[in-house]
């Protein structure tokens, strides 16, 4: 008989009928001679039930089912008296697909984040896990959908590439040459002229010098893949590979940009409110009891639109009230995290698009502003996460980026290709990046984000 999911079995109402459903037993109680499963199989956060009595099953049989085991279940699809479900399942056969002995790392209940780190290759057997993990597969459709409603084209941007090599800390290499027998010339540099793409290469950090080719050419584009930053900051908001969204827009000036910013993200929390809605009741039971109230509240908001300059003189004026903060924020310094929550999560208690940033803490690629001492960027800060978007009304003007180029020293060689945009037929534009899984943490009230991506990698650790 064909199988049922566990999301529509628990659906269905045509009792009396015969049904086949398989899942992981998450848990099982018993008592007079019957017991109860719970049983799982991905498809919802909610486990069907599955009710038997011992004597109608081989002792062998009773004994293989324990917490971990895969089932198949054979049975009669009945009205359960029990509170909290419509239907279970009168099991009449049962049959153990994978025994699951007691070195099962997922036994116990409650075990802590930590812990399931380390099993991580395990983890989305759990519940939690597996609400994340459905969540972020929802937030992958909405963004997809988001951009396909709004005329964005899917532009894919390559990993490997060339430029902004030299000098960026970083980046990961990618070299097919041998490290045991590294030649080096007089000078102590590496002659990359033999190496697989005969030149220095590394794994990209963003996609978006190439994404503004594309928006330069298809008009909206949006990249959403892989990124990498080799960056030594073990914090609970960075990983080393992580997932990236980056719409580029020709013709959109500051404003446009910021509208787009707010919009999207408000669509796909939406979405996440209407898609999710168990996984999201368990989460707000389990994890954070604030999490629907904060999604429902982002959506009722208007985000507050904050030059740096006025953000500076809220943090000093709050720092001459007592406010205590760790690292200094005077005019010109790039704000933590602590002062962008400051401004989210006490001052204005909604989110924040800041914009026009000091020169000296931006990209060379952003606008400048008539004052010479500003650029166009427009990041978005979000309770409990800070940054959760940088964006950014690009420079057009090919005299002006070249002159911040040669300002900051840059070396222009690998960089040609994308002045080309500017050399011809160069056109106002502007466009953002959202990382992916700080939009997973704000969504799924999780606080580290380690725990919202199936395999993190961090600094020493790439595990499974
Ligand atoms: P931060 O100051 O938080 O390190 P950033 O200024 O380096 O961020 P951008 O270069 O503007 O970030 O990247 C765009 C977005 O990508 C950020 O707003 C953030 O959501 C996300 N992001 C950046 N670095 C990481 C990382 N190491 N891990 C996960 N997400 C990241
Ligand atoms: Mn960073």
């Amino acid at each position: 008989m064909k199988r049922t999911k566990v999301i529509d079995a628990l659906k269905r109402t045509d009792f009396g009928s015969e049904i086949t459903v398989m899942g992981w037993v998450r848990s099982k109680r018993g008592s007079k001679g019957i017991f109860f499963i719970a049983l799982n199989d991905g498809s919802t956060i909610k486990n069907v039930q599955i009710v038997g009595e011992d004597e109608k099953f081989p002792e062998d049989t009773v004994k293989l089912i324990t917490t971990g085991a895969c089932l198949r279940v054979v049975g009669t699809l009945v009205e359960s008296p029990a509170a909290g479900q419509a239907s279970e399942v009168q099991a009449k056969e049962i049959e153990v697909l994978g025994a699951c002995d007691n070195t099962y790392p997922l036994q116990k209940k409650g075990a802590s984040w930590e812990y399931l780190r380390t099993v991580a290759h395990m983890r989305p057997r759990t519940n939690t896990f597996g609400a994340i993990l459905r969540i972020r597969h929802n937030m992958a459709m909405a963004i997809h959908t988001y951009f396909h409603e709004h005329g964005f084209y899917y532009f894919h941007t390559p990993l490997i590439t060339a430029s902004d090599c030299e000098g960026a800390g970083n980046m990961f290499q990618v070299t097919t040459k041998n490290l045991y027998d590294l030649k080096k010339d007089e000078q102590g540099k590496i002659d990359y002229s033999d190496d697989f793409f005969g030149q220095q290469v590394a794994l990209t950090v963003s996609g978006q010098l190439e994404g503004e080719l594309g928006a330069t050419a298809l008009g909206q584009i949006y990249t959403f893949g892989p990124t990498f930053r080799a960056e030594n900051s073990n914090t609970p908001r960075h990983l080393a590979e992580f997932w990236m969204i980056e719409p580029e827009m020709a013709f959109y000036d500051k404003q446009d940009l910021m509208d787009l910013e707010e919009d999207f993200i408000k669509y796909c929390v939406r979405w996440a409110l209407d898609n999710c809605r168990d996984d999201l009741e368990f989460l707000n039971k389990m994890v954070d009891k604030t999490l629907i109230e904060r999604l429902e509240g982002v959506l009722k908001e208007t985000f507050v639109r904050l030059p740096y300059t006025e953000g500076i003189e809220i943090l000093q004026e709050a720092i001459r009230n007592g406010k205590k903060f760790e690292f200094p924020c005077q005019w010109g310094d790039d704000l933590a995290s602590e002062h962008e929550r400051y401004l989210v999560e006490e001052h204005f208690r909604k989110p924040v698009i800041m914009t026009d940033y000091p020169k000296e803490i931006k990209a060379f690629y952003m606008k400048l502003n008539e004052d010479g001492k500003t650029m166009q960027g427009t990041d978005v800060l979000f309770p409990q996460i800070g940054e959760i978007i940088g964006g950014s009304v690009r420079e057009e003007s090919y005299d002006k980026l070249m002159a911040e180029i040669n300002r900051r020293g840059m070396e222009t060689e690998k960089l040609e290709w994308y002045l080309d945009t500017r050399r011809w037929g160069s056109c106002p534009h502007a466009g953002f990046g959202l990382g992916f899984e700080r939009l997973i943490l704000f969504v799924t009230g999780m606080q580290n984000i380690r725990d919202v991506i199936p395999f993190p990698r961090t600094p020493k650790n790439c595990e499974f």
